[in-house]
């Protein structure tokens, strides 16, 4: 359970190409005053449905580091009467690469905080450099080494799609940071904002957003590859808020509300084709349906929880394998001991399994 208090662009050395936090975080106040911040965390306390591990307060927005060093203290000292209760179990904040340094870490060690997200956004320099981030890749590499070295659990948060980026950069930055060994990763594409640099780019043609299939294939390879690492994306897309839902507030982009959902769909979709291809094989029979044997029952079981993303919007991956795959009857059904992210095909006498990470598995046959 994280409990989300935002800074507002406070600490920022600049405002980067992108930014608009009026939008992404929301209308929160420039100053986080101890009476707001102490009834922020106990309304979550009292009402946020509680989820099994700890409960965090995390300090997003901004830089949290580039503050003056009082000011850090000021906040931190606001959640210590909640670590000293035992009501929260430490605090988190996120901050940029450039803003980590050994005077930052023992502050954070005696302040309670535990874990520290870097907003890298890419590793690729040339990228760094067009989406005027004013840090470089070997910041987020020595921000994340004096992090682990320091004990904190470490998270990096990316972005597909900015000025600068291509696929083949997108999967360098991957690369990166699976070699990295974050504890979590975070990403979103890239979305042209009202009132920002990046909004006059894009009006002047210099700027193109992805669009939102390309996204989704982005991100959907992001997932395989960091999964398969066993690092966890804790969130795919930006978390949306009334102000980024008015009209005009998104200018252009992939913007989607359910954005992670999409990508898993797409996920779902290759593991379930690349299931169905490897039965086919096992069994003699070809997805054009020269079949030696009678049409076949292909059956795929999930884990409840990803049911909906598995069938996708409308029942689309169900369509498209059925279409696909005609000589085969495609059956859904979920089950509780499917690990989520995992597929179960059972076609004939053979059974196989695909983890989020695409690896395929004969479990019978
Ligand atoms: S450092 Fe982060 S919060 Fe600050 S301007 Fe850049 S993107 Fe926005």
């Amino acid at each position: 359970m994280i409990i989300p208090l935002f800074l507002m662009n406070r600490g920022c050395p600049h405002r980067c190409m992108y930014c608009n936090e009026r939008l992404t975080a929301g209308n929160h106040p420039a100053r986080v005053t101890e009476a707001a911040f102490a009834e922020t965390v106990r309304t979550h306390l009292r009402s946020a449905p509680r989820k099994p591990g700890p409960v965090q307060i995390a300090f997003y927005g901004g830089t949290f580091t580039g503050m003056e060093r009082e000011e850090q203290r000021r906040l931190l000292s606001m959640a210590e009467p909640f670590l000293r209760e035992g009501a929260v179990d430490g605090i988190r904040i996120s901050t940029r690469p450039d803003g980590i340094d050994k005077e930052a870490l023992d502050l954070f060690r005696t302040t309670g905080v535990k874990t520290v997200e870097i907003g890298a956004q890419s590793l690729h320099e040339g990228v760094l450099i067009e989406s005027h981030r004013g840090h470089t890749e070997t910041d987020t590499v020595r921000a994340l080494t004096l992090l682990k070295e320091n004990g904190f659990k470490t998270g990096i948060h990316l972005m597909a799609g900015l000025p600068g980026d291509n696929p083949d950069r997108f999967a360098e930055t991957i690369r990166k940071t699976i070699a990295l060994r974050p504890d979590m990763v975070r990403i979103h594409p890239t979305l042209v904002l009202r009132d920002t640099p990046l909004a006059q780019a894009f009006y002047q043609g210099m700027y193109k957003p992805l669009t939102l299939p390309e996204a989704t294939d982005l991100c959907k390879n992001a997932l395989k590859a960091l999964t398969s690492a066993g690092i966890p994306v804790i969130r795919l897309g930006l978390q949306t808020t009334r102000e980024l839902e008015e009209p005009g507030a998104v200018v252009a982009g992939p913007f989607h509300q359910a954005f992670r959902s999409i990508v898993e769909a797409a996920l779902f979709l290759e593991l379930a084709t690349s299931l169905l291809l490897s039965a086919e094989q096992g069994n003699g029979v070809t997805s054009s349906g020269s079949a030696k044997t009678d049409r076949l029952t292909a059956r795929f079981t999930v884990s409840p929880s990803d049911l909906s993303s598995f069938c996708g919007a409308g029942r689309g991956n169900i369509a498209f394998l059925q279409e696909r795959f005609s000589s085969e009857e495609i059956r859904i059904t979920s089950h509780p001991t499917v690990s989520r992210g995992t597929v179960i095909l059972t076609h004939g006498n053979q059974q196989l399994q695909a983890d989020g990470a695409g690896r395929i598995t004969r479990l019978q046959g």
